[in-house]
């Protein structure tokens, strides 16, 4: 359905735990006190959630966490939203550990579309980066999706000053022989680790200053596209701080609470838990109808999002 600028909102991003096997410096805080994964939403609720967000017209829905394949019964999870009557497209996010044992369950549950989160080539910096995991068990679970046939695997590598903006150009260089979308993302100052990421921002502009010979061949979704001349896959730009794309934001977040994100840098929530019906179907279009024309987020500012990426998702 349309939201009240005109904008078509088809996409839902739905956290299906806060829990991860990883705690990356830019999305959680250090300490295992605050993943809970207590109140997440059930299956049921999860289901019935993606059936009435169909209902307001979403088409697609990414399951993102905290890390998704540690959330129990994940599997059953997606076949349900799979199945759900008006979903054309599922996609996951996860960090990519866990893919070699679940990567040919999720091919089979419906899974149609992968992103990997990978923000370093060196294993000392990706497990500064990510606290508690390490290069070669995130490197299996790309190949194991590769080896797998899922389309178009998209690579996310946050970028990081003075922690992997030098070596921007080896991950662009995984796209001259796989047939991957690395996306290189602007880092969001948001929740407890807002001061954190607020001092090492980069614009993804600085890519294209590192390798000029990228050639613009459009965009996907929130991602400016490029291609190195002999490349096989493409790298994606996404800028969500340098150049706001809220003008075609086409989507909607769902934390693993239940609580309803109509933008995902304000502290507006709509609690969904215990509606179920009409009741929840007015509640989410209701929320869509009241999206926000923009964020407010620039460079040196702090999100109005309290929460942590990990409730969030993304
Ligand atoms: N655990 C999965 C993963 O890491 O891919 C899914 C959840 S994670 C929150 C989803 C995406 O959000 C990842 O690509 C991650 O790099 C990104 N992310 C987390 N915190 C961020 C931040 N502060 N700024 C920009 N991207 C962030
Ligand atoms: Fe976990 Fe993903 Fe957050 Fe890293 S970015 S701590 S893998 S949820």
């Amino acid at each position: 359905m349309k939201d009240s600028f005109g904008r078509d909102i088809y996409y839902l991003r739905m956290s299906v735990t806060d829990n991860c096997n990883l705690r990356c410096v830019y999305c959680m805080p250090d300490g295992g006190e605050r993943q809970s994964g207590e109140d997440a939403l059930t299956i049921e609720e999860i289901a019935e959630i993606v059936r009435a967000s169909a209902v307001c017209g979403i088409t697609k829905v990414r399951l993102t966490g905290g890390e998704p394949l540690v959330r129990s019964n994940i599997i059953e999870i997606c076949r349900r939203v799979a199945e759900t009557s008006g979903i054309c497209e599922l996609c996951l996010t996860t960090n990519g550990i866990l893919l070699p044992r679940f990567v040919s369950d999720l091919n089979a549950a419906g899974v149609t579309r992968l992103n990997i989160s990978l923000d370093s080539l060196d294993p000392e910096t990706y497990k500064k980066i990510t606290r508690t995991g390490t290069l070669d068990g995130a490197l299996k679970g790309i190949y194991a999706a590769l080896d797998m046939g899922f389309d178009a695997i998209k690579i996310n590598a946050v970028l990081m000053g003075g922690v992997n903006d030098n070596e921007i150009f080896e991950l662009l260089e995984l796209t001259r022989k796989h047939n991957a979308n690395v996306r290189f993302i602007e880092m969001m100052p948001i929740g407890e680790t807002a001061d954190w990421a607020g001092t090492r921002f980069v614009s993804v502009s600085r890519v294209l200053d590192i390798a000029p010979e990228l050639k613009d061949v459009g965009a996907d979704g929130v991602a400016k596209l490029y291609k190195l001349p002999d490349g096989l896959g493409t790298v994606g730009l996404i800028s969500p701080i340098s150049s706001h794309f809220c003008p075609t934001c086409n989507r909607i977040r769902v934390a693993s609470d239940g609580k309803l994100k109509p933008c995902l840098h304000s502290s507006d929530e709509i609690d969904l838990r215990g509606l179920s019906g009409k009741a929840l179907e007015d509640a989410i279009s209701a929320a869509i109808f009241g999206k926000p024309l923009k964020h407010k987020l620039d460079a040196g500012e702090t999100s109005g999002s309290a929460r942590n990426m990990n409730q969030i998702g993304g």
